[in-house]
């Protein structure tokens, strides 16, 4: 069986799917890697790493993708201008991430071309599959370069300093939603010695914030949303106005905010209002990580920087693609041990969908869509 692993087209975009690494591994496993010209240049690999790795370096996508009977990527595939999609034969296994809920003419699209879709971000998040979760190996990168990108903008030191020149108190930070990315930010932002506070509406999570050393905080009103599968839910309106009350009673002091709450299938809540920001510091810096859906602070553009009464508000796309050697790393890592799921002790691939990461995770198949939350969603 031929495994491809096409260069990625997203601008912007310096991840590969597949590092030298993990060739070995697939070699190993009894499968036969392509991997196209320059697809891993942007992350430090070059093609004679892929080759020594056991690797066919093909000159073009359509050389590396003909033949293949599973494609790797990190973005989905693009429709038109290239149609990456119509580049692969019906019944080829594409495991990448997909947003399948939010796009819908690619899921139909896959279908119709009898793609098995594998999406990364539908891997469930049993303890079993935590090798294979890409979106905690991503979100990992995107918490801790959230801090780096607040300290760089912040036209202040975030350690304590105790120098002949006077002693400079260190910096506050603020993180709202303590999921993947938030708990790294508690660690990077404490790291480089600010003293951090941290809230989100799991309680679960106050142990995790104070293990790293960030106060967790806390109100008398109960503002908890504790979703399934360890997510959040949306709060009731009552709720949202107490939590809302509690950041803005924090949020004053501080000097760096990083927003990552998220709810799966909704907008991101609103966590920082208008008003909020008229009482910050001018030249305070807040990361919105949530700003691709929606945004957690009222302001965010994505992918842009603005500033809203004095304060600077990033809404980075795509932060890890910022660290692309690591984050292939454990992209590459998450998807090779997903393979595991569906590769053979001889190489043979074996699709079984009462697998409980494989079925979970397929959104395609035998031209149907095979998942029924991203059916729904699609009939809606
Ligand atoms: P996410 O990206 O969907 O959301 C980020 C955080 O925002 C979550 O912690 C959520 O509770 C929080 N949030 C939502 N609404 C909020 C609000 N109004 N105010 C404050 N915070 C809000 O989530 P994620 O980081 O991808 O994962 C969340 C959790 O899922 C993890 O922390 C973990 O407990 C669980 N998880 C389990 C596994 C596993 O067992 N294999 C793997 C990954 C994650």
């Amino acid at each position: 069986m031929k495994v491809a692993v096409p260069k990625e087209l997203r601008p912007g975009e310096h991840r590969v799917a597949l590092v030298p690494q993990g060739v070995k591994a697939l070699v190993k496993a009894g499968l036969e890697v392509v991997v196209e010209s320059g697809a891993g240049a942007a992350s430090g690999a070059s093609d004679d790493e892929y080759r020594e790795a056991g690797a066919t370096v093909a000159p073009t996508a359509a050389e590396a993708l003909s033949g293949a009977g599973i494609v790797l990527r990190v973005n989905p595939p693009s429709l038109s201008d290239p149609d990456e999609v119509g580049a692969m034969a019906s019944g080829t296994i594409l495991v990448s991430f997909l947003s399948p809920l939010a796009n819908p003419e690619l899921v139909r699209r896959l279908a119709s071309s009898g793609i098995t879709a594998i999406s990364m971000e539908l891997v469930p998040r049993i303890t079993r599959a935590q090798s294979m979760d890409a979106l905690s190996s991503q979100a990992t990168v995107a918490g801790y370069k959230a801090v780096l990108l607040a300290a760089e903008h912040l036209p202040r030191f975030l350690p304590m300093f105790t120098t002949a020149a006077g002693t400079i108190r260190p910096g506050k930070a603020l993180v709202l939603g303590a999921g993947v990315a938030g708990l790294q930010a508690i660690a990077t932002a404490r790291r480089l010695g600010a003293v951090v506070e941290a809230f989100d509406v799991r309680p679960a999570v106050k142990e995790q914030v104070e293990s790293l050393g960030a106060k967790f905080l806390e109100t008398e009103h109960e503002v908890t949303a504790e979703g399934e599968g360890g997510y959040a839910k949306e709060l009731s309106e009552e709720q949202h106005q107490k939590e809302l009350e509690l950041i803005a009673g924090a949020i004053h002091q501080a000097d760096i905010v990083i927003t990552t709450a998220q709810i799966p299938g909704r907008d991101a809540p609103l966590l920082v209002t208008d008003e909020m920001l008229t009482t910050m510091r001018p030249g305070s810096v807040i990361v919105d990580l949530a700003a691709e859906s929606g945004g957690n602070c009222a302001g965010t553009k994505a992918g842009e920087t603005v500033i809203v009464h004095g304060v600077q508000i990033l809404g980075p796309a795509n932060l890890p693609a910022t660290i692309p050697v690591h984050a292939s790393q454990m992209y590459s890592k998450n998807i090779t041990t997903l393979l595991g799921e569906v590769v053979g002790e001889e190489g043979q691939v074996t699709l079984d969908f009462e697998n409980d990461v494989v079925g979970p995770a397929t959104v395609t198949h035998g031209g149907e869509v095979t998942n029924e939350r991203v059916r729904a969603s699609l009939q809606s």
